[in-house]
């Protein structure tokens, strides 16, 4: 399905980088330069036109901005790519000379503006990146790439950019990787590049989502970066500077992938990511029971009750290592993950108790 050149060139480590929007000649020169001085990046990205949630924030400079664009590819040698939503960006992306076309997550989710940038882009052979829908549906997915392919086009990659959850997480869109994975289990073939920027939406988890893409054996990343990232007209938390997506850069690791048996190992990559997703909720699930024990402590303070309840403490070790055994847990486990627990929660209260006390005047 897939052009043996373009997966050739979309090779690890590929990185594509550049601000969220173009928002000056000036910004876009002095990104694309200090970017091209970075081994590893291959192309520039800029948004043109942008897709915001909500009116009256910026939605992008347009046409104007396409003519500086121009200028990258001249004067640093980087490739340029730019995001598409209908007919018309597509036709003056082309008159522009725009190396390499995205299709956002606002419109992936909508297969009529797919079809008719599909439409737009028969004949044209440019290169296609297809972005994951906001919500997650992998058939919707599927479904975009279908419609670029079908249009003739053979040098698409997808880009995995997160989903949108209404309970808020530690992500601006949950990085859901099974759904990545199906992906990739349904075209091994075919390129995926992890946008960490969007799914963090905050510039110090970058690192650490860029190691588990290659950890996964995404082909690459796109990372927004600008130069001044806190001034950044869009997106600013989670931009980031040349120099600090150097810095991150140099420190991934490009993992050798021993296992050859490409079906046992996106198994065991889907497995392990529904473990990873296990573990996040753990932690949350932890995180809330100790905002709860916070109240609980404030609540001891303002009554002058002690701490150390041994009852209810051996309340919970019996009830719980009860529901565990029905859970088929090990009893000695589950007895020692709640005593410390137990212990955690009583330093907390400590520290909650003993706000406010002068230990000189006790
Ligand atoms: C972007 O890449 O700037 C963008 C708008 O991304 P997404 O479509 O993933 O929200
Ligand atoms: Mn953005």
């Amino acid at each position: 399905m897939i052009n043996k050149n373009w997966q050739a060139f979309v090779k690890k480590p590929f990185v594509i980088a550049g601000p969220c929007s173009a928002e000056s000649e000036s910004q876009v020169m002095e990104t694309a330069t200090a970017l091209s001085k970075i081994e590893e990046v291959k192309i520039f990205r800029a948004g043109i036109w942008k897709p915001r949630t909500r009116p009256n924030s910026f939605e992008g400079i347009g046409l104007a901005a396409l003519d500086w664009m121009k200028n990258v590819y001249p004067e640093t040698g980087l490739l340029t790519a730019v995001e598409v939503a209908n007919a018309q960006h597509v036709e003056l992306a082309l008159k522009a000379g725009i190396n390499i076309l995205w299709l956002g997550a606002r419109t992936t989710v909508n297969p009529f503006y797919v079809q008719e940038i599909a439409d737009a882009l028969k004949g044209t052979g440019i290169p296609v990146m297809v972005k994951n829908p906001i919500h997650p549906e992998l058939q919707l997915w599927q479904g975009a790439i279908e419609r670029i392919y079908n249009a003739g086009i053979d040098q698409i990659a997808a880009i995995h950019r997160g989903f949108y959850t209404y309970n808020k997480t530690l992500f601006r869109n949950n990085p859901h990787w099974d759904i990545a994975i199906q992906l990739k289990m349904w075209q091994p073939d075919l390129p995926i590049i992890c946008d960490p920027s969007h799914i963090t939406g905050r510039r110090d988890l970058i690192k650490i989502v860029s190691q588990k893409a290659l950890d996964l054996d995404f082909q690459g990343l796109m990372i927004e970066t600008h130069p001044n990232p806190d001034k950044a007209l869009s997106d600013a938390a989670q931009q980031i500077t040349p120099k600090t997506l150097k810095e991150i850069l140099a420190d991934l690791v490009y993992r050798d992938i021993k296992i050859t048996n490409k079906e046992f190992r996106s198994q065991l990559e889907e497995l392990r990511s529904e473990i990873d997703k296990i573990d996040e909720n753990l932690l949350e699930i932890l995180a809330h029971r100790f905002e709860m024990i916070e109240k609980i402590g404030t609540y001891k303070r303002e009554n002058n009750v002690a701490i150390l309840q041994l009852e209810r403490f051996m309340e919970i070790l019996k009830t719980r290592t009860e529901i565990g055994a029905k859970l088929n847990l090990n009893e000695q486990f589950v007895k020692q993950l709640f005593d410390q627990i137990h212990q955690e929660s009583i330093q907390k209260q400590t520290e909650i108790l003993s706000q406010g006390i002068n230990i000189n005047k006790v």
